[in-house]
């Protein structure tokens, strides 16, 4: 065992603040990485203020942070994907049973044994996972991805939870080259799923709570921006939708959005608000709707997405902080003042 230097957060009300974690010492299968970059997900903040209690609560001290990339510093003897000094990304899993239907089918993200990169029982050190708020971690060569040379990596990092989000549920509901695909929510979330919707060759409308976003939605590749405040807007797109990807992170009238869909269209929510909300049948049923869930991806097809990236030249648009702006990050996410996700530097951490 080692000590990394990393930011936690004590409890629910207690902003991050800089710490000393235990990380385990490199076994035959682990891949010790030095980090360089880590985004901050709106799950970060869900989690560190326990916004999930009832379905995931917080243990802390809680050292969030799942949107990994960095370089390897070593390899244990039995890796045989990585070596000292490579490229790779780690994302929101560490561990899984290997063993269940899901992760035969390469699911890892369904696996009821699964192991998230922070607040998930950590079987190897007692107490909970930390996550990549921290200049280093260590995690099983199985849950580390390879990440393209050719991208700029502070934008690399929320591909890792932001990026697979949204390319692994637009995937999954088939050839959208051509079809109307709408994207609620123009926040970390969102921006990717523009980006990927446009690269899939989707007719894209981004649906934002936030006009003075209009401009940056049409840069990030949207061809329609509409604004949700404004009924008259929302009531032309009635009924004419593919698919819709619901990422916001707060309390919404996800009905508002199953309206905009047309026959057998979907809309998945990839956004975690904190309550449930209603859901009306008959704007399901009339139109043979359909209303699902994603949760991030697998690891090959997150390996697949990094790929795609590398290939098409996709990062996240992000701003660079920091770690000792992340409080200020955190305020600012909650305002959806942020274009259009916080990657922190961690050569930051080098003067804690
Ligand atoms: P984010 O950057 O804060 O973006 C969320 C966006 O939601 C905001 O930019 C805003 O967009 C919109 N929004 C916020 N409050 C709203 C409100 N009251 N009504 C309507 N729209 C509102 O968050 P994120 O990191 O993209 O994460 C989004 C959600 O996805 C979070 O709940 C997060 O926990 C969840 N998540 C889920 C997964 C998964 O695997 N399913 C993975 C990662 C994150 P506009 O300004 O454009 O309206
Ligand atoms: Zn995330």
């Amino acid at each position: 065992m080692y000590h990394a230097k990393a930011y936690s957060a004590a409890s629910a009300d207690s902003p991050l603040a800089s710490a000393k974690i235990p990380r385990r010492d490199t076994m035959p299968t682990d891949v010790a990485i030095e980090i360089l970059y880590c985004g901050i997900c709106h799950s970060d903040l869900h989690t560190v203020r326990n916004e999930w209690a009832s379905v995931m609560p917080t243990v802390y001290p809680c050292v969030p942070g799942h949107e990994i990339v960095g370089r390897v510093a070593s390899v244990g003897p039995a890796v045989t994907r990585f070596k000292q000094g490579d490229l790779v990304g780690v994302g929101c899993l560490v561990d899984s049973d290997h063993s269940c239907p899901n992760c035969k089918d390469g699911l890892e993200q369904l696996c009821p044994n699964q192991t998230l990169t922070f607040n998930s029982p950590d079987k190897h050190m007692g107490g909970v996972t930390y996550g990549g708020y921290s200049e280093s971690i260590v995690v099983d060569e199985h849950f580390v991805l390879r990440v393209p040379e050719n991208l700029e990596l502070a934008g690399v990092a929320p591909l890792l939870c932001a990026g697979i989000t949204t390319y692994s549920p637009m995937r999954r509901w088939g050839n959208l080259e051509g079809k109307k695909v709408g994207i609620a929510g123009l926040g970390g979330l969102g921006h990717m799923g523009v980006k990927f919707a446009r690269a899939f060759g989707a007719q894209v409308v981004v649906f934002t709570t936030s006009p003075r976003k209009k401009a940056d939605a049409l840069l990030l590749g949207a061809h329609e921006v509409v604004v949700s405040t404004d009924a008259d807007e929302m009531a032309r797109h009635a009924g004419t939708f593919h698919f819709i990807l619901d990422t916001i992170a707060a309390d919404h009238d996800v009905n508002a959005y199953i309206g905009m869909l047309g026959r057998d269209g979907n809309l998945t929510l990839v956004g975690a608000p904190e309550k449930p909300f209603p859901v009306s049948a008959f704007a399901l049923l009339f139109g043979r709707r359909s209303l699902s869930g994603s949760i991030i991806g697998g690891i090959a097809e997150t390996q697949e997405m990094l790929d795609f990236c590398g290939e098409h030249g996709i990062t996240a648009d992000v701003e660079v902080i920091p770690m000792q702006k992340v409080n200020e990050a955190y305020e600012r996410l909650l305002k959806s003042d942020v274009k259009y996700r916080f990657s922190i530097d961690m050569a930051s951490l080098k003067s804690e």
